[in-house]
């Protein structure tokens, strides 16, 4: 199998939907270059058009329904929608089975913030048999989740009678997936998309899961939401949006971090993934079993575009940290959804991708990883290259300019 890489940043064609231009450069690549084009004010201008038509509209106290997950964006978001718009907001939180401590701080930090949150956890004993489905059929652990995730905010707002479902990016905008059925900011048709693939629940019934089991994953009917009349809209097309930006916010407003090391998680930054115990982590470790890329190559190729760091050093951070998982969160997940770890690799393996070979000791490795693209890749120190781009770092710094 020949696994190209997009000339720009570190993205493989291994990545499902990843388109490439003849240039040899991906979708998302391109459409950052297109955002520094973007009159943001204008953008801002018709978000505020949203807005006012969603106070004027509705008859709930809130304006608007903003689907968050706790993390980094979230806080972003409400502060942004309150504070810039005028909205008020609800925000609808859908917690997952292996909700940590942190999850829960980073909830609670929300609402000290001075928002309301309705936070939902669906059935343990149900989620567990999804997570055990959606791993063993999909080597996806979190396939089932994502349902709720979409379809909780849109559930709540057509009970409540609130006219406006607010997202953050639109995973489509990246993946070029856009046109005039898809103008970039309608999250309505989100359950189209490529990872929620129709949010047909029917592939969960069964092992005495029923249909009744499954209404938080279920998105609303095409009905129900023809006779709400509301809007899903995705905030990520009309503001300038960062993560990396957000995270820094976020961290300066309260948000606190995970502390395990990058080389635990598969990951340089710590404002990821705070709300899942082992979930998160289990899935970027078979993510790069399946398609031989993990959460680094997915977030130094951000790092790239944004100029954080040269292609060359993210090829040395990917090099060191990308499919690394601790043990421990493997055993918790095998543990939550009763198999051994013996199973799960043999399980993960089944689902391994053709980019991988067996080396003479049984070992797999990549046979074209992006770090092949570079010869003097040990000069580039990656602990400096950890710190340098640290969000939580950057927080102290501003913290010191001010104090100073
Ligand atoms: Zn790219």
């Amino acid at each position: 199998m020949t696994v190209t890489f997009c000339r720009k940043c570190v993205m493989p064609s291994s990545r499902p939907g990843i388109v490439m231009d003849r240039e040899g450069v991906c979708m998302a690549c391109r459409w950052h270059e297109k955002k520094q084009s973007i009159d943001w004010d204008s953008r801002a201008r018709q978000f505020q058009d949203i807005a006012d038509w969603a106070k004027s509209v509705s008859r709930s106290s809130f304006d608007c329904i903003l689907g968050v997950s706790g993390g980094k964006d979230s806080l972003w978001q409400a502060h942004q929608l309150r504070d810039r718009f005028g909205l008020n907001p609800l925000l609808v939180q859908y917690v997952s089975s292996d909700a940590t401590e942190l999850g829960r701080h980073n909830a609670e930090n929300m609402v000290k913030c001075g928002f309301t949150l309705i936070s939902i956890q669906p059935n343990p004993l149900v989620a567990q048999k999804l997570a055990r489905k959606s791993f063993i059929e999909y080597g996806n652990i979190a396939k089932f989740s994502e349902l709720a995730l979409f379809s909780a905010p849109f559930r709540t707002a057509i009970e409540q009678d609130i006219p406006l479902v607010l997202f953050g990016e639109n995973p489509a905008l990246e993946a070029g997936d856009v046109n005039q059925d898809n103008p970039g900011w309608d999250a309505s048709g989100v359950r189209f998309s490529h990872t929620l693939s129709g949010a047909a629940t029917d592939i969960w019934l069964g092992d005495g899961v029923t249909s009744r089991d499954l209404i938080q994953y279920t998105f609303p009917s095409v009905a129900e939401l023809e006779s709400w009349g509301g809007r899903g809209v995705f905030m990520g097309y009309f503001l300038d949006w960062s993560g990396w930006n957000n995270a820094v916010f976020s961290i300066q407003h309260g948000l606190e971090t995970h502390g395990d090391v990058p080389d635990n998680i598969g990951l340089h930054y710590r404002h990821h993934s705070l709300d899942s115990d082992f979930g998160a982590m289990v899935n970027f470790m078979l993510k790069y079993v399946k398609f031989g890329f993990g959460e680094t190559t997915e977030h130094a190729s951000y790092d790239i575009r944004a100029g954080r760091m040269t292609r060359k050093e993210a090829a040395a951070l990917v090099k060191r940290l990308d499919g690394r998982c601790h043990p421990r969160y493997i055993h918790g997940f095998c543990e939550w959804i009763g198999i051994n770890t013996n199973q799960f690799w043999e399980i993960a393996d089944s689902f391994r991708g053709k980019m991988w070979r067996k080396d003479n000791k049984g070992e797999w490795y990549l046979e074209e990883p992006v770090w092949h693209h570079y010869q003097d890749l040990d000069e580039v120190d990656t602990d400096e290259l950890i710190r340098r781009v640290d969000t939580i770092r950057r927080v102290e710094e501003i913290k010191q300019r001010r104090e100073g």
